[in-house]
């Protein structure tokens, strides 16, 4: 990889970062805050909360078995994915390259900062071509995009074919494991200490049943991750998610508890919507969801719209022709997509 002073874009090297009230005073013990003009009244959400949300890393850290100052906490993992163009990538001139059906927003992302996008696609079974992807790439590509589980297509990529680009590339790789916590696979998350240039996403949004507190994290060197620190928005996780946020991570067995039971439902709502007569394939899934190729995808979103019952067409998404994503829910609203399905006509 090229050293990270080669990869940061130069006005994100050069910042100087806004500097909070309260990291000037660190090392002495305080008790009467009068520095940061808060209301005195209506504790504890007067104060401005941690910026560096340390005791929600704590946990995390245990839980993940990275070391705390190895993790960025974002609103969601959408700002890390932010964050990683705007740390990295000089807009008009950068590029990146990313696997192709693949979550949508690293594309989002690169339209906003204005830096060039290169998808590469994947082949009939939604595998990864190492060379393929590296083929892409040219001097001024900064990230590599890779998610595993893959989103909207459930599987995981070959462990060892990620493990060539993150070899081969002089830029960084972002392996996004939003779904990992589904699956029994090898996790990037445990080699961030062998790969200087990989970044891991994870959220709270997917198996610690938490999307609506908007918590995403981004595991990475201590460089990497001071770099983030140092650009995202000072107070940018609220006092209420870093509170909500500890409560669920001190409790991991009973997540551990619903991920068995989604896992269940998975085997059995995909051996059931398989021998559907509509359903001419159920694609290999290591996620939450799985991909289904049917008859006619728009028709049947259609006439499940129509039901009340809202899953995901994909059908217009590269190799996803007449595909529908359908994810896990509770066992009586499985039943009920179940029911519907074997009614089609
Ligand atoms: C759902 C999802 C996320 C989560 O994003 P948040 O902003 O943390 O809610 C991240 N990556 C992928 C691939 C996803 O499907």
């Amino acid at each position: 990889m090229k050293n990270l002073e080669q990869l940061i874009r130069p006005n994100i090297k050069s910042l100087a970062p806004y500097s909070s009230a309260r990291n000037e005073y660190s090392g002495h013990e305080a008790r009467v805050f009068l520095d940061a003009n808060e209301s005195p009244y209506n504790a504890p959400f007067n104060r401005y909360p941690d910026p560096l949300q340390t005791e929600v890393k704590k946990e995390l850290a245990k839980i993940k078995n990275v070391p705390a100052d190895c993790i960025f906490l974002g609103n969601g993992s959408d700002e890390a994915i932010d964050l990683a163009y705007r740390c990295f990538t000089r807009p008009g001139t950068d590029n990146v390259v990313a696997i192709e059906p693949t979550y949508g927003m690293y594309k989002v992302c690169a339209d906003i900062n204005d830096v060039e996008y290169r998808a590469v696609e994947l082949d009939d079974d939604f595998r990864l071509d190492a060379d393929k992807l590296l083929a892409a790439c040219n001097d001024n590509t900064k990230l590599i995009w890779i998610c595993s589980p893959n989103n909207p297509t459930g599987n995981s990529l070959d462990y060892n074919e990620i493990c060539k680009v993150l070899d081969a590339f002089q830029g960084l790789v972002v392996v996004d494991e939003a779904y990992s916590d589904f699956s029994r696979g090898k996790k990037f998350l445990n080699e961030l200490a062998a790969h200087p240039n990989l970044i891991v996403l994870n959220t709270m949004s997917k198996a610690w049943g938490c999307a609506a507190i908007r918590l995403g994290m981004a595991f990475a060197s201590r460089e990497i991750i001071s770099i983030f620190n140092k650009v995202k928005y000072p107070y940018n996780i609220n006092l209420l998610t870093q509170e909500k946020a500890l409560e669920v991570l001190k409790d991991p067995f009973e997540t551990d508890r619903l991920i068995r039971i989604i896992l269940a439902e998975r085997t059995r709502m995909i051996d059931a919507v398989g021998v559907l007569p509509i359903c001419e394939k159920v694609f290999p899934t290591d996620a939450n969801f799985f991909l289904a190729r049917m008859s006619d995808a728009q028709a049947i979103y259609d006439y499940l719209v129509d039901k009340g019952i809202i899953v995901r067409n994909r059908t217009r998404v590269a190799l996803c022709r007449n595909c529908l994503r359908i994810t896990i829910g509770t066992k009586t609203e499985n039943n009920e997509l179940l029911s519907a399905l074997r009614q089609y006509k």
